[in-house]
């Protein structure tokens, strides 16, 4: 770890030292880093792989194993999300509350995220039906999105 980090978390994760104390989590310097990090990064699904690279790309050097290990954590304090989608690693997105759906390219593993009234109302009946009472839900809809190399591929 980067010597100034100590010092410099101080004003830094201030949000991040208070969302993991009220998850019931101790803090630490790991979870600081990378809870702040999937906050600020524009990729909303990260694998724990792609968290550790851009943790090296800031200078932080957390081993990937405190990486998964940490994200597991947050996994189970509920502020993290972690999805199984097919064919890839899991990936896992903040908790920020609202349900989604996703779209997810079998090419290059691109996740979109979506949300549809119409599709949950059917879902809700669908399970009423069945005499269900929904508790969750994962919908996931594989395809080929529409980068150029993504589709090239297809048609191969
Ligand atoms: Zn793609
Ligand atoms: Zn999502």
């Amino acid at each position: 770890m980067s010597g100034p980090a100590t010092s410099r978390w101080g004003e830094e994760g201030v949000l991040e030292n208070l969302q993991i104390r009220q998850a019931g989590l101790k803090v630490t310097l790991p979870r600081v880093k990378i809870l702040g990090l999937l906050e600020e990064s524009g990729r909303r699904h990260v694998s724990a792989e792609d968290v550790y690279k851009m943790l090296l790309d800031k200078g932080e050097e957390i081993g990937l194993a405190t990486v998964y290990r940490v994200l597991t954590q947050f996994e189970s304090a509920g502020l993290v999300c972690r999805h199984h989608f097919e064919g890839g690693q899991s990936v896992f997105e903040l908790n920020r509350g609202g349900h989604h759906d996703h779209l997810v390219c079998v090419r290059c593993g691109k996740v979109v995220e979506f949300m549809d009234e119409v599709i949950e109302a059917r879902q809700r009946a669908i399970a009423e039906q069945h005499g269900f009472t929904i508790e969750e839900h994962a919908l996931v809809i594989y395809g080929v999105c529409d980068n150029r190399s993504c589709r090239r591929q297809a048609q191969d």
